[in-house]
């Protein structure tokens, strides 16, 4: 007879069962200037909750390269509604969001669902016509699932990161591998 807790633990690593699922992407993408609004458009998003560092540019980097600053004008023109959603403090948020135009919530307490709620509210959108796009399952994609939301889980810009994120990295590998292996086998969320 299997004991309880192993019961608990199969079942928090079951690829069918809702606990992993909480920390999987709803899709991916090598870098957010990858995401096209045609993609977008078919999965009903019309709105772009982006997280800053290590999604859009490297760790307190004041600006994004050129590629991402170019993706950036496009979903612009392509009529994408775009927020910044940073863990971030305000002297770090404020100047990048109004470099690039961009309306901000910072202090969001990402992998809370409050943030996210306000800034779809923010952009006038519904919670799924939003989709988060961000570099960590464990803040930016457990929080879009919490939310309801859909997710774009992007690689980070650069590895040299302070600790307290490397470590997390490494708790997220499991979490890749399986979903790696959910969508090579044709299934996921
Ligand atoms: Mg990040």
């Amino acid at each position: 007879m299997i004991e309880k807790s192993e019961h608990l633990l199969a079942f928090s690593f079951s690829t069918k069962g809702n606990t992993m699922a909480l920390f999987f992407p709803t899709t991916s993408a090598t870098r957010a200037c990858h995401i096209t609004a045609k993609r977008l458009g078919r999965m009903g998003v019309k709105g772009l909750i982006l997280d800053i560092d290590n999604t859009l540019t490297s760790h307190d980097a004041p600006e994004p390269d050129k590629a991402i600053l170019d993706w950036l004008e496009q979903m612009k023109r392509d009529g994408i509604r775009l927020i910044l959603l940073s863990n971030n403090h305000p002297p770090r948020v404020q100047p990048f969001a109004d470099r690039l135009g961009l309306a901000f919530e910072a202090d969001g307490k990402k992998p809370l669902p409050a943030g996210y709620r306000r800034a779809a509210a923010a952009m006038g959108l519904s919670i799924k016509e939003c989709a988060v796009v961000g570099d960590q399952i464990f803040t930016d994609i457990l929080g879009a699932n919490l939310a309801g939301m859909p997710s774009i889980l992007v690689t980070p810009i650069d590895y040299d990161e302070p600790v307290q994120i490397r470590f997390k990295r490494v708790l997220e590998k499991p979490i890749l591998w399986c979903y790696g292996k959910i969508r090579k086998e044709g299934g996921g969320r």
